[in-house]
């Protein structure tokens, strides 16, 4: 078989043949209005590719958690319209994953054509824990193309049945999305450039664990802000007031501030905070104010990091190398506290090296900012994925396309 690494030139000429695609076109829905395509303009370079190379291409794609069964509110139908624009070419939408709809529509494919399956979610053996239920469901999936590119890099860490399954039933190779964030990961883990600093942030700590455990002996700086920060200060003896704080991490956090100490890996932690005295919403406005990160009144809670933070943390990156950045530094949702996110994201562009975005939020917040995506190294799609990379999982989706 041909070497599925290097990419779709594996698969031979594709003119007039159907291949099957999985994109990550799992955008945020206002109805039936997408808030933010940056998933489908992701998808977009290796569809055109295979629609010029002459294939029949078939997409498949999951948009949300519907509970698989067909559900209007998750389709995928308006993402049609969206990467039809984007595409410049028409593209066929099918109402059903592997139904009537689907095989006529794919069977009306010239060469070169487009189509998109509805919400393959919307089929139960897609996600099924029961190998055999999955394989039935690829079968289906299968018998739609004749080749197989996966390019959902959102999704290659599921063994789920378009992302896994079906690529033990078809040639199958990696689309250039999955091969480039599968490039820009391995440069982060294997031999990075130094300065290598991780700067890491977001909600819960207990999200990020692995990670933090396997790049704490890769990177020369940890830079830690956002709502994780508070464990970590309140390890080191500070009261962090009503700020969020996962008690059951205390013991792991002072294991990292140690762990780091003994490796000679700087921590950096916020030395101010942006607190107020509720969570931002939308019945009152924030009163957002500055206080010393070692002492946070007990009736506020800490949503950004402080200005002065906000320069140590830029001056950390402005030497760096390699930086990995995955969380916000702030609830940046709210512009009152999106001050360290967005100087950290400005630090980012200004890196001499490989800078690199990984994480939903993360991604988010640098565009709702304003920021040029071309100026970062790279922003990865896939939040989950790039975190179970960097936490040296395997990922079936990626080790299927690998195996021998
Ligand atoms: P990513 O998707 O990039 O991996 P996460 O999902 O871990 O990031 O975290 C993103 C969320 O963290 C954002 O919605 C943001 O509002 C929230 N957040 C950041 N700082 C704080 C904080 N100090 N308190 C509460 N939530 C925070
Ligand atoms: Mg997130």
């Amino acid at each position: 078989m041909a070497d599925p690494t290097a990419g779709i030139e594996s698969l031979g000429d594709l003119t007039g043949k159907r291949v099957l695609v999985r994109s990550d076109l799992n955008v945020p829905l206002d109805g039936t209005t997408i808030a933010d395509d940056g998933r489908i303009r992701a998808s977009v370079p290796t569809i055109r590719q295979l629609s010029e190379a002459g294939a029949r291409v078939v997409v498949t794609a999951h948009l949300g958690r519907p509970k698989g069964e067909p559900d209007p509110a998750y389709s995928l139908e308006p993402v049609a319209a969206r990467l039809s624009e984007l595409l410049g070419r028409p593209v066929a939408f099918a109402t059903d994953t592997v139904g009537a709809s689907a095989s006529e529509t794919v069977a009306g494919l010239q060469d070169g054509d487009v189509a998109l399956l509805e919400n393959v979610r919307f089929n139960d053996g897609e996600t099924s824990k029961d190998d055999e239920v999955r394989g039935a469901f690829a079968d289906q999936l299968a018998q739609l193309a004749d080749a197989f590119v996966s390019d959902g890099f959102g999704v290659v860490h599921r063994k789920q049945a378009s992302v896994y399954d079906v690529a033990l039933r078809l040639p199958s190779a990696m689309g250039g999305l999955v091969a480039a964030e599968v490039d820009v990961l391995r440069r982060l883990t294997e031999e990075p450039e130094r300065p290598y600093v991780v700067v890491l942030g977001g909600s819960k700590v207990s999200d990020k664990l692995g990670v933090i455990d396997n790049l704490i002996d890769k990177a020369d700086k940890l830079l830690i802000g956002g709502g994780m920060v508070f464990t970590f200060l309140k390890a080191q003896g500070h009261e962090v007031g009503k700020s969020l704080l996962e008690a059951d991490q205390l013991d792991t956090c002072t294991r990292y501030l140690r762990e780091a100490a003994d490796r000679g890996v700087e921590i950096v932690l916020p030395t101010d905070v942006v607190v107020d005295t509720a969570f931002p919403s939308g019945d009152r406005e924030p009163q957002p104010s500055v206080v010393p990160a070692s002492e946070i009144p007990a009736d506020a809670l800490g949503l950004d990091i402080g200005p002065e933070s906000a320069a140590a943390f830029a001056a950390a990156l402005a030497d760096a190398r390699t930086v990995f950045w995955n969380g916000p530094m702030g609830v940046f949702e709210t512009d009152a506290f999106a001050g360290g996110t967005r100087a950290v994201a400005e630090a980012l562009t200004k890196v001499d090296g490989l800078s690199v975005v990984g994480g939903g939020d993360s991604a988010a917040a640098v565009r709702q900012l304003g920021f040029d995506e071309a100026a970062f190294g790279h922003i990865s799609t896939g939040g989950g994925a790039s975190l179970e990379f960097l936490e040296g999982k395997e990922l079936p989706g990626i080790a299927v396309l690998e195996r021998g």
